[in-house]
């Protein structure tokens, strides 16, 4: 497996030994740079309900370039067939950002992702943090001003992605209907601690290529 890290969150990266242990192959890591700043901000999601894309003013062009995308959330579709064309797809093949990703679903709306997959994935850090529905009471405290830290742990949540993404690149599974089982589809922190490890099912399927001890 090849693993890509976004240039900018190289240096402060902290799953690598994880990643490794949980892989029975190699992965390798090799930094990552999107190289048309213009493209990514031609991306940006302009409209919480609607899917269009505007030549972007020569500011937010040269803000991508400075990295200044605070606030910033992109076209994770557009954004994965792009960094698609940059690499070899013929083995699993990941980026792992900080930028916030969301997918236009069929209610018309943008919703952001912690993944996003096709013949390659990209897989949102912040979307990590951000994407999947927290308890109300977070809600609360937020819109009265009180910012609690996210209840959610990253390693986790980062080793479900990757199997999910494997598991998908290797034998078109997608997701398990098992609320315990590391590639169940969770949608909100409380379904991310559910999960236990894998089910029966995927620890057959998946034993050959995952450390089962590690997960
Ligand atoms: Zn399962």
């Amino acid at each position: 497996m090849k693993i890509y890290i976004e240039d900018r969150i190289w240096d402060s990266f902290q799953f690598f030994d994880e990643i490794r242990n949980l892989f029975k192959f190699p992965v390798e890591f090799e930094p990552y740079m999107f190289k048309d700043p213009r493209f990514l901000a031609y991306i940006r999601i302009r409209r919480p309900d609607k899917r269009e894309f505007y030549e972007p003013f020569p500011v937010e062009v040269e803000n991508e370039r400075k990295g200044l995308i605070k606030g910033v959330i992109y076209d994770g579709i557009e954004l994965l067939k792009h960094f698609c064309l940059d690499v070899n797809v013929s083995k699993p093949t990941v980026l792992i950002t900080d930028r916030l990703i969301a997918t236009f679903d069929e209610d018309g709306r943008y919703h952001l992702r912690m993944i996003v997959m096709g013949p390659a994935a990209i897989i949102s850090l912040k979307g990590i943090l951000y994407a999947p529905a927290k308890p109300p009471q977070y809600y609360i405290k937020l819109s009265l001003g009180f910012e609690d830290a996210i209840d959610i742990d990253v390693s986790k949540v980062l080793k479900m992605l990757l199997l999910q993404f494997y598991a998908y690149f290797k034998y078109e599974e997608v997701f398990c209907e098992n609320d315990e089982c590391m590639l169940h589809n969770c949608h909100t922190t409380e379904e991310i601690k559910k999960v236990k490890g894998l089910c029966e099912k995927h620890k057959k399927m998946l034993e050959d290529a995952v450390n089962l001890g590690d997960l």
